[in-house]
């Protein structure tokens, strides 16, 4: 028989303990090793059972064990002090670094984002994509960044992963109770839990909001599953990622209409809207709706407000990895959207559409995204220069290399991924503001007076804590699986603590290529059984619902790491979540990664492992690319950053090289030991690693980056436009139209330079243009030659623009117009002259898409 009705039976905390609800209910603990060792040290086993959730942690606890504790005046005397360092974090104001002096009476930047990864307790986020978004918030909480996030809340979260006995990977989906989870209702004045609504293809959809708190800053995150809503609508905030293509909309549209309309319930308006990806893209829209509606705006001064503000930064260059509705599917749920907005449901489309005339192409959240934001970034060096290539039709007239897709690198929130071991070195020898000031270059470079044993220890120590932690998962593993007590005996047994451990843990998506590193099996094989110089590795990572050749390669890889001769060397962990992560990136001596260039946009799982001073082994790709040095003097590489059209070809080629720099390098350099047994040219590239790149490849640095390149300008973009009633955002929109009608009729002619076949380094040429504005005033626009050296094909290398001024008027209606250009470097050298417009409003001309070429 089913009870009519439940209820969870919840510990009342004795007084003296009620502190522990308020460091339970801020995820200030996922990154602060006080508080979670404070909940661990209450019961440790129960805390580890929980997946160190401290809301289940502290509901669970027996009541015997809360009474000894409420006696117990050491552990009283760490609750005060813990409590006290959170109140004091939370309520410090100003900040010592120099951020964009915003208005902080309220949180002028929303971020929105389809999954955060902030504590692995908290199942809203997959991979690569929701730990970035956690780590920004939790590195704009230490900066004291005017930020609020908005996200979704799963029921079911995303899939846990279990692996059939044959090695089959099998999804679970877990049912999640949001009142055990560090999540709070939002509520109204009097109490009633605040909703927001979004009309789904004439359905209305009501959601709630939780509030979880991120340190400083407030994550609200809307949820479906409500009882007003019909059971079809209650699913769509079952599964990240779960569902079909319609499913998908729903979702991005409760994100970014949804999240939106909830930070006005709030009457938190956002000031600037940073769209982590395109699922949120929507957010846009909503925006320039509510500009329209509540400001009486047309659409074009609603778009120049919404785009002025908004921060967009793509992420996957895999073109799957791209939402794409057919326009079918828009229509049912955006026809009246646009009806409400003035704009012909044609018109509507093309704002996500590549090429605007045609009618077949599908809708692209990532063309809607960067139509509707003029700061738009890929997540590393390389990946903004692939973004320019691969979105380079949305602005059709431009060269490739003034595609308006900048780059801001990704970082990692180093106190949540440092190993607390480490983190206590570091503190030693390179003073706490390594937490407080990691992008800090003078910080960092003092890793190099880290003394070689205490380094070498801390991290031989991680790596015995990562094979224990290991062992124990691998037997919880078997045990679930029924296995035999001689079986469980074994996986006591695996790993030895003092070999060269390498890890790889990554999706498994087909780009990333784990199967490389099997392509030689007996190459590896011999790797693995050297009995002087022992390799081992440990895998994890899960693949998409969906995807069968995913499944089949960690099937394959699972297949070889049960083999008699390799079941001590090679380990696969299921269910990769932030907490592997977390033992992996500190405890391997080596993080593999073989991702095929150029389709990994950054790779952040590196950074969390270079920040404890493991080394990596990489292709070319991502933010290795950018941070490889040639001499191998912080790590090593695979290849040097060749690109091939043969993908079967590069795999044999690449899986060979992995293998001899494994041999040669690799292999050599860890057990190359000297004195006290130390690997010393090992742990002179730990230390190098740690010094040069820490200061760089953190996530303060890159949410300095955004507030500097983007958040900052687009709010003062949104405060200039906002003056005397919207007059400025009117005024450049009806600049804007004109300009567009007027534009066609620009011309250039007769451009000329008063040199010969021969001009010599570093002399000016002066360069002359006829030019035709066709009315438009010379102030709005901005002549300019476009010069530089020619590469082998003759196009431009490098390019530099240079202003021209308008020399006199001519008869018939033409202006001449003239500049001094210098070849700076000897080489085959040319030049041409556009024209682009101008507006003091307008921090990047590009972004209107009009040019005119001579
Ligand atoms: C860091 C992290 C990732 C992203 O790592 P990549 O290098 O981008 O593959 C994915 N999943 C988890 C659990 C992580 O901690």
């Amino acid at each position: 028989m089913r009870p009519l009705k439940t209820f969870s039976a919840v510990p009342r905390l004795p007084d003296s303990l009620f502190g522990l609800w308020e460091l339970a209910y801020n995820c200030w603990f996922a990154w602060n090793s006080e508080i979670s060792s404070l909940f661990a040290t209450m019961h440790p086993s129960l805390w580890e059972e929980c997946r160190e959730n401290p809301v289940i942690f502290l509901h669970r606890l027996p009541q015997k064990i809360l009474v000894e504790l409420s006696e117990d005046d050491f552990f009283l005397q760490r609750l005060q002090e813990a409590l006290a360092s959170l109140r004091h974090y939370v309520s410090k104001a100003g900040n010592s670094t120099s951020l964009p002096d915003m208005d902080d009476a309220r949180p002028a930047v929303t971020y929105f984002s389809l999954e955060y990864g902030i504590a692995t307790c908290l199942p809203i986020y997959s991979g690569g994509l929701g730990i970035l978004a956690g780590d920004h918030l939790k590195s704009a909480s230490d900066l004291n960044l005017p930020l609020n996030g908005v996200g979704l809340c799963y029921r079911e979260g995303y899939f846990r992963q279990y692996m059939t006995p044959d090695g089959w990977q099998q999804e679970r989906y877990p049912d999640y109770d949001f009142e055990e989870l560090p999540l709070q209702p939002v509520k109204d004045e009097k109490g009633n839990r605040i909703t927001v609504d979004v009309d789904l293809a004439g359905q209305r959809l009501l959601a709630q909001a939780w509030l979880c708190r991120v340190g400083r800053i407030s994550l609200y995150l809307l949820d479906a599953n409500i009882p007003e809503n019909p059971p079809e609508l209650r699913a769509i905030t079952s599964r990240l990622y779960g569902g079909d293509l319609e499913m998908r909309l729903c979702q991005e549209m409760l994100l970014g209409v949804g999240g939106v309309r909830l930070m006005h319930r709030l009457g938190l308006p956002p000031t600037v809207v940073h769209m982590n990806e395109g699922h949120s893209a929507f957010a846009a829209l909503e925006r320039i709706r509510i500009f329209m509606r509540e400001h009486g705006l047309s659409f074009e001064a609603a778009q120049e407000m919404a785009a002025s503000t908004s921060v967009f930064t793509t992420h996957t260059p895999v073109p799957a990895g791209n939402d794409r509705f057919p326009p079918e599917l828009m229509a049912r749920y955006f026809e009246p959207y646009a009806r409400d907005m003035g704009l012909s449901f044609k018109v509507f489309l093309a704002l996500g559409r590549e090429d605007p005339r045609n009618d077949q192409e599908a809708f692209c959240m990532t063309v809607l995204a960067l139509r509707l934001s003029r700061f738009n970034n890929g997540v590393s060096r390389l990946h903004g220069k692939v973004s320019r290539k691969m979105w380079k039709r949305v602005w059709p007239q431009f060269p490739v290399e003034d595609v308006p897709i900048g780059a801001i690198t990704n970082g990692v929130h180093m106190p949540t991924w440092v190993a607390p071991d480490m983190a206590l070195v570091y503190d030693r020898y390179l003073g706490s503001n390594w937490r407080e000031d990691p992008d800090c270059t003078r910080v960092w470079n003092n890793a190099d007076t880290i003394p070689d044993a205490e380094l070498w220890r801390t991290h031989e120590r991680m790596r015995e804590r990562l094979v224990d932690f290991v062992r124990k998962r691998l037997r919880r593993q078997l045990l679930e699986k029924g296995a035999r007590a001689r079986e469980l005996q074994a996986a006591d047994e695996v790993l030895d603590p003092r070999a060269l451990t390498i890890g790889f843990a990554r999706r498994f998506a087909t780009y990333k290529r784990a199967n490389i590193l099997l392509l030689d099996e007996e190459r590896l094989l011999r790797l693995l059984s050297n009995r002087q110089r022992p390799v081992q590795f440990i895998f994890a990572g899960k693949a998409h619902p969906a995807d069968n050749d995913g499944k089949r390669l960690i099937q394959k890889l699972i297949e070889l790491c049960r083999r008699k001769e390799t079941r001590y060397s090679l380990v696969f962990l299921e269910d990769y979540d932030m907490k592997i992560a977390m033992h992996m990136v500190q405890g391997c001596d080596v993080w593999l990664n073989t991702p095929r260039r150029p389709l990994e946009a950054c790779g952040t799982s590196g950074m969390k492992a270079m920040a404890n001073g493991v080394l990596q082994l990489s292709t070319l790709d991502g933010w290795w690319d950018e941070a490889f040095q040639p001499d191998n003097s912080v790590g090593f590489s695979i290849g040097m950053g060749e690109e091939y059209e043969d993908h079967a070809y590069q795999d044999f080629v690449e899986s060979q090289t992995l293998y001899t720099v494994l041999e040669s390098d690799v292999v050599p350099d860890f057990y190359d030991r000297g004195h006290g047994n130390l690997p010393r040219s090992w742990i002179h590239k730990m230390k190098k690693g740690i010094g040069e790149l820490g200061p760089f490849f953190n996530a303060h640095r890159m949410v300095e980056d955004y507030a500097e390149h983007a958040y900052s300008p687009a709010y003062n973009s949104g405060v200039a436009l906002a003056r005397d009633a919207f007059g400025p955002a009117k005024e450049l929109a009806s600049w804007r139209m004109n300009l567009m009608t007027q534009w066609g009729g620009l011309a250039i002619r007769n451009v000329r330079a008063e040199a010969t076949e021969r001009v010599y380094v570093g002399e000016p040429i002066t360069v002359w243009a006829e030019v035709q504005l066709n009315g438009v005033s010379p102030a709005d626009v901005r002549v300019e030659a476009y010069h530089g050296l020619l590469d082998k094909d003759g196009e431009f290398s490098f390019r530099k623009t240079t202003e021209m001024y308008e020399n006199q008027g001519m008869d018939d209606g033409w202006r001449l117009y003239r500049c001094e250009i210098q070849p700076r470097d000897p080489g085959r050298f040319g030049f041409t002259v556009r024209i682009m417009p101008s507006h003091p409003l307008l921090p990047d001309p590009h972004s209107l898409g009009l040019i005119r070429w001579a």
